[in-house]
């Protein structure tokens, strides 16, 4: 168990390493980079079995969603550091000229990673590989939830990393908040906005700036004129073939019109038998709900007696192998406990509207989502959405894949979080961009300095203008 001092000696130790200024070597970031790229070459069988072990996850979904992930945000930072690294040249005005001015990417220095169970292993290095990119010095802390994988992360990165400068910290509520009381540069958070509260308020104590990666209720408008099997598909993959639906991003409810529900109903369940056969529970291709306790909670969604005359598909449920079938309802009522809040499982309640262009006001009177989806081919309604509606990013005709776009950031907005990372996002999240203007010893104009004249106030109202002629008049008195 980490106590306080622990936490203290930790950081102490971290702040040693950062200030013997060893990680901002260019060399130093690239080792540390290769070597977590090494971990996901070699170990893969044990991630496999971790994420195995932790969520009877399918080793298609560890391998693809990520191990494979976490590679390529390694190679993708390898690739660009270099770009990443270089002072960007921006533009002067007349005011200082001559001078030139640049913005410099800095590291903040000891930085907290805190991650969450559903996908331990990418939400554990993925900020991790934004961290070193940058410069810094790192705590990583993984979700207890997940305590095979958070085990092999420690194990990994204790063999691999650099020790001195990135340390895994295992641990529940008690060691993050001991952790949480210490001073840091930066914390990155993943996980429910309730600790995203707890993460924010000790972070103020230090005025520490927090990048919150949090939840929600996601939502996916299905219209009429759609290519409805591939839709459907796309939809089951964001949600049953993301994790069981214990995914951020995965759709937590679908909005489509009450004439068009039971053609989708009746595609999504098609599709859905092709996928995990007549017994979903039975499925290796499905996985586990991480624990009893969230089983338990999902099983009260389900058997809340506001809804329990709406399951149109699914329902079964196997508490000894924590297994909940693809469950689909039709119009649950706005105050059952699905509605409530975020489901993070494999339950998908359909809402029906009159027009589909009714969705739009659905959402917005939500809070703001991390993911919106929308499934069209109407131009007009497609547009609508992307200017209307309000969420951490969204996705047209398809769910979760713009994840993978390394230059699209991802993060929420409001509810849903603060602060993006991925691709180059990741590296300006844990970097301070520090703005640096040079200038030499010539130009200096003595117009700035008192004994202030009209003819100097003159001078510098034409030069803040940009008025040439101005400039002029008042240098030659015209
Ligand atoms: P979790 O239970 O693993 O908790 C997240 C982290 O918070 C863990 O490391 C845990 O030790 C720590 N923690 C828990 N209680 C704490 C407390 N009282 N004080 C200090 N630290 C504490 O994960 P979770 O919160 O169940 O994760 C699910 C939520 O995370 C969902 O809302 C989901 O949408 C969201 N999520 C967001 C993203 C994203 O990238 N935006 C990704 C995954 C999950």
């Amino acid at each position: 168990m980490t106590t306080e001092m622990d936490a203290e000696a930790a950081v102490k130790e971290l702040r040693a390493t950062f200030s013997s200024g060893k990680t901002r070597a260019l060399e130093w970031r690239v080792s540390q980079l290769k070597a977590l790229l090494k971990i996901t070459e070699h170990h893969e069988e044990e991630i496999v079995q971790a994420l195995r072990s932790d969520l009877n996850k399918p080793e298609f979904e560890a391998f693809v969603h990520e191990i494979s992930a976490v590679s390529a945000a390694c190679k993708f930072a390898l690739k660009e550091l270099h770009r990443w690294t270089k002072p960007e040249k921006v533009k002067t005005s007349i005011t200082t000229f001559p001078s030139k001015a640049e913005i410099v990417s800095e590291p903040l220095g000891v930085v907290l990673v805190i991650s969450a169970w559903n996908y331990p292993f990418l939400l554990a290095l993925d900020p991790v590989v934004g961290a070193i990119a940058a410069g810094n010095v790192v705590v990583l802390k993984p979700s207890e939830i997940a305590p095979a994988t958070s085990s092999v992360l420690a194990k990994l990165l204790g063999e691999y990393m650099d020790t001195s400068a990135v340390k895994v910290i295992e641990g529940a509520v008690p060691e993050t908040t001991a952790l949480l009381e210490q001073k840091w540069d930066k914390i990155f958070y993943t996980g429910n906005g309730k600790v995203g509260r707890i993460v924010l308020a000790a972070a103020a104590k230090h005025l520490t700036p927090v990048v919150l990666e949090l939840g929600g209720k996601c939502p996916a408008v299905v219209d009429t004129n759609i290519e409805l099997k591939v839709a459907a598909r796309r939809i089951i993959s964001g949600k049953w073939g993301c994790n069981s639906g214990q995914t951020c991003v995965s759709p937590d409810y679908i909005l489509t019109t009450k004439e068009y529900a039971p053609k989708l109903i009746n595609a999504l369940t098609c599709e859905l038998e092709k996928f995990y056969g007549k017994d979903p529970l039975q499925s290796n291709d499905l996985s586990a709900i991480v624990n009893s306790n969230h089983f338990d909670r999902l099983a009260r969604l389900i058997d809340d007696e506001k809804v329990s005359d709406k399951i149109v598909y699914g329902g079964q449920r196997d508490k000894s192998n924590l297994k909940i079938a693809p469950t689909i309802m039709l119009d649950v009522p706005a105050d059952s406990l699905i509605m409530s809040d975020e489901i993070f499982g494999p339950l998908l309640p359909i809402l029906t509207v009159n027009k589909i262009e009714d969705s739009i006001s659905e959402i917005n009177a939500k809070a703001r989502p991390l993911a919106a989806y929308v499934f069209t081919n109407d131009k007009k309604l497609k547009e609508e959405f992307i200017k209307n509606v309000s969420a951490g990013g969204m996705l047209v005709n398809d769910t979760t894949l713009h994840l993978t776009v390394s230059g699209l950031p991802f993060g929420g907005v409001g509810e849903s979080g603060m602060g993006s990372y991925h691709g180059k996002f990741s590296f300006d999240a844990f970097s301070h961009k520090k703005a640096v203007l040079q200038r030499s010893f010539a130009g200096d104009l003595s117009a700035r300095y008192p004994p202030y004249t009209s003819k100097k106030l003159k001078l510098l109202k034409a030069l803040l203008k940009g008025d040439i002629i101005g400039i002029f008049r008042a240098l030659f008195g015209w």
